[in-house]
């Protein structure tokens, strides 16, 4: 793990990319296919429990075993305090005053929404305890474990397969596999973990297995081909059809039978060799899932895709018209995107698509408008965002007006007083000249609706009306040693308040231009 409490891994030589540096056989594994605990559950139960939690109650009955389970070594790499995820923050036995702090700092961040879509995942801190309630009688009483688990117990467990499981492939799903874990995470990686996901779904086998179709048969070794005494044969499967016959050859050696971690970046002897658990994740992601943010990443990228809000925070559920709005609003989505088809074309009619340079942002092709109600680092509003605050002002716009807004907007974002130089004059007065009264007063209402959703966003925060400087002069005073979290919180907080208190600044000059 990247805080210094774990197992590191450094080079005592020099790491070529494409080099295989370590090979891990699948029968060290561990998922809920190879322990037996899933299977002794009821199949109600069992369906009840999502994969991760299911994981977690797996490893927790290995634990038990002590050392007759088969993964004992393993088990003993493991740390063995509870990781200090997000979600254990208010859990006061496992992370004190320190957890109690960082969880009131990170009130209607990031982490808030991501704690939600835990919940909602089915592995939320009330969902693991009713697991514990359902579960307790079923783990056998061990002379390594006489009493039944605590529900603490389940959270140690759980904050380890957070931490460490990744999809291995589509027979073990999520699985933790002893050796991978050991690594520590920067988003910048030397080795990646590479693991054959055409395996058979009924038993995970990589060569052919008793549930495949067959394709055809070839010589198990390829200087058998053309020998006249009959050669050993293997059947090809269905499913590895796509493959070069030598490879399809190799899965039939049991010592190829891996997963393997291969260099992805050069390093040097004495260097700590990092993994990647995951691209683009934000801090808040980072903070609930592994207990830790990578602040290598600092600046770019420490809100993956950006701050984003819930279609409730922008259009009231309770207005009568709530469903009206919500409509009109994917329908002006839709015709944004028709007006302005791709990021090119939009560059040429809008003459303000992308860059640091716009107000604005195209989220990336295929995601949604629900998923795009964003901003990014450098505060620049994602049109469907954008649409949404129109659409729950119930402002009508007409196709000419729907470009001209965001244009005279950008313009006007342009002459601001710390970003003149950027638009050209006559840009300017060509937006000016086309803008009716009614209009103005449009741009008027939008501006001052964007607003508020900043304003609000910091306000539903810690310290909501201080500004970050103020917040980060809370980060200075900390000490290091016992405030590892609140750091962390902090950090996040801060991480978000800055980009809304651009964001604000902006709007605020520019409802100001309109007035
Ligand atoms: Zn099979």
């Amino acid at each position: 793990m990247a805080d210094s409490s774990g197992l590191r891994i450094f080079a005592v030589d020099v790491g070529v990319p494409q080099q295989v540096v370590c090979k891990i056989p699948r029968s060290a594994i561990l998922s809920n296919r190879t322990t037996p605990f899933a299977d002794s559950l009821s199949r109600s139960t069992r369906s009840q429990i999502p994969a991760i939690a299911l994981l977690s109650l797996s490893l927790l009955y290995e634990f038990r075993l002590g050392p007759k389970s088969r993964y004992w070594g393993y088990l003993q790499s493991l740390p063995r305090r509870h990781v200090e995820i997000a979600p254990l923050w208010g859990v006061f036995a496992i992370t004190g005053e320190d957890g109690q702090s960082a969880a009131e700092k990170v009130k209607g961040t990031g982490v808030e929404a991501e704690l939600r879509r835990i919940n909602k995942d089915g592995h939320g801190l009330e969902d693991l305890r009713q697991y514990h309630q359902a579960t307790q009688d079923v783990f056998p009483l061990t002379e390594f474990s006489p009493q039944p688990p605590s529900y603490l117990d389940v959270l140690y467990v759980y904050s380890l397969v957070s931490s460490r499981a990744f999809q291995v492939d589509v027979y073990h799903g999520a699985a933790l596999v002893p050796l991978a874990d050991i690594f520590n995470h920067q988003e910048l990686n030397n080795v990646c973990f590479e693991s054959d996901d055409f395996v058979c779904e009924s038993c995970g086998s990589l060569p052919t297995c008793e549930h495949d179709e067959i394709e055809g048969t070839e010589p198990r070794h390829a200087d058998q081909e053309g020998e006249h005494e009959s050669p050993e044969m293997i059947k090809i499967a269905d499913r590895l059809s796509h493959l070069p016959l030598e490879v399809i050859r190799s899965l039939f050696d049991p010592s190829q039978n891996t997963l393997d971690l291969t260099v992805k970046t050069l390093y040097e002897p004495g260097q700590e060799v990092f993994n990647t658990y995951g691209e683009g994740m934000s801090w808040a992601k980072q903070a609930c899932e592994w207990g830790f943010i990578d602040v290598s990443i600092e600046g770019e990228g420490v809100l993956g895709h950006g701050l984003k809000w819930e279609v409730g925070d922008i259009m009231n559920r309770d207005k009568e018209h709530h469903e009206k709005i919500k409509k009109a609003w994917k329908s002006q989505c839709k015709m944004w995107t028709d007006l302005t088809p791709a990021p090119s074309n939009a560059s040429v009619k809008n003459g303000m698509e992308g860059g640091g340079d716009s107000l604005f942002f195209t989220p990336e092709e295929g995601v949604s408008p629900k998923d795009a109600l964003l901003i990014n680092d450098d505060a620049q509003v994602a049109f469907p965002l954008f649409w949404a605050v129109t659409s729950e002002l119930e402002l009508a716009f007409s196709k000419q007006e729907m470009l001209a807004i965001p244009q005279a907007l950008n313009a006007a974002f342009h002459k601001l007083p710390d970003r003149q130089g950027h638009a050209g004059e006559t840009d300017d007065v060509r937006a000016k000249q086309s803008l009716g009264g009614a209009t103005r007063k449009k741009l008027r209402e939008v501006s001052g609706g964007i607003l508020r959703l900043f304003e609000n966003r910091s306000a539903r925060t810690w310290q909501g009306d201080a500004s970050t400087s103020f917040l980060c002069d809370q980060l200075d005073d900390l000490s290091d040693s016992g405030h590892r979290l609140e750091r962390m919180a902090l950090e996040i907080l801060v991480s978000e308040r800055r980009v809304l208190e651009v964001a604000r600044a902006v709007w605020q000059d520019l409802r100001k231009e309109f007035q």
